[in-house]
């Protein structure tokens, strides 16, 4: 059966010091109140390596929030899948809308970096999602399929199998303005179904479905109660223990 996860994406907040302190106290609360999901810190790579040593690794999981799509060699400033898999992570999350938007990561760089990810052996959390216009313009549907297809599927079913997929609708990102259950719900098994129709049931029973976008203490439990929303990729409420745990403690 797939597995529930809540993943924080810490983004670029918190000097190494303030990261490893929040990593810490994570655990901590985890330890005092087992968990019952897979819990993952999505840190910035400056952290990884000491944020893998702070943590319960039983309990939680470390996520890079992206990779390189180039192997090795002569790209200055980037970070390959190597080198993140060499600090104990096993995470990363791929195609962020603000590494979309910001950045300009193509689905075709996506799959490049996708496949970076799996030969080097992390875990991609891929996120997928529309723009407030395509919301309104009933374009959702088409617009994450599209990515789905164009970045991941031309993996085989045991690869696409190591996939996490996180729905982040843009318009839910760190502005306040939640999905309501029934949309999470509603697209989350439309998602499973485009995956079921590639690689058939038991590989879309067995992929996690996470939900990003404002997710909160208060609307984590309705989120995940839905079956088809496996848990969630946070973003503002991850950057506070307490909090974090509130959502963790939703399952
Ligand atoms: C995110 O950036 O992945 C995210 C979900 O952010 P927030 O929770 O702040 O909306």
């Amino acid at each position: 059966m797939r597995q529930n996860i809540v993943a924080g994406n810490w983004k670029m907040n918190n000097t190494l010091e303030e990261g490893i302190k929040l990593a810490k106290e994570v655990s901590a609360l985890l330890e005092a109140n087992k968990p019952n999901c897979k819990v993952v810190l999505g840190t910035p790579f400056i952290h990884l390596a000491e944020a893998v040593k702070a943590v319960n690794t039983d309990l939680v999981g470390i996520s890079a929030q992206d990779c390189a799509d180039k192997e090795s060699g002569a790209y200055t400033g980037e970070t390959s899948a190597a080198m993140i898999k060499s600090t104990g992570a096993e995470y990363v999350i791929l195609g962020h809308s603000e590494r979309r938007t910001y950045y300009g990561e193509t689905n075709a760089i996506l799959k490049d970096k996708t496949d970076l990810a799996l030969a080097n052996g992390l875990t991609p959390i891929f996120c997928i999602g529309e723009v407030l216009e395509e919301r309104e313009a009933n374009k959702q549907n088409e617009v994450c399929k599209t990515q789905i297809e164009e970045a991941l599927f031309h993996l085989s079913a045991d690869e696409f199998s190591k996939i996490v997929i996180a729905y982040e609708p843009v318009w839910a990102i760190g502005t306040g303005k939640v999905a309501t259950p029934e949309q999470a719900q509603e697209i989350h098994a439309y998602i499973r179904s485009v995956i079921a129709d590639k690689y058939g049931a038991e590989v879309a029973d067995n992929t996690s479905i996470l939900y990003g976008g404002s997710c909160k203490p208060s609307n984590a439990k309705e989120l995940f109660a839905n079956p088809d929303v496996d848990g969630g990729l946070i973003g503002g409420a991850s950057l506070n223990a307490e909090d974090f745990n509130g959502i963790i403690s939703a399952f």
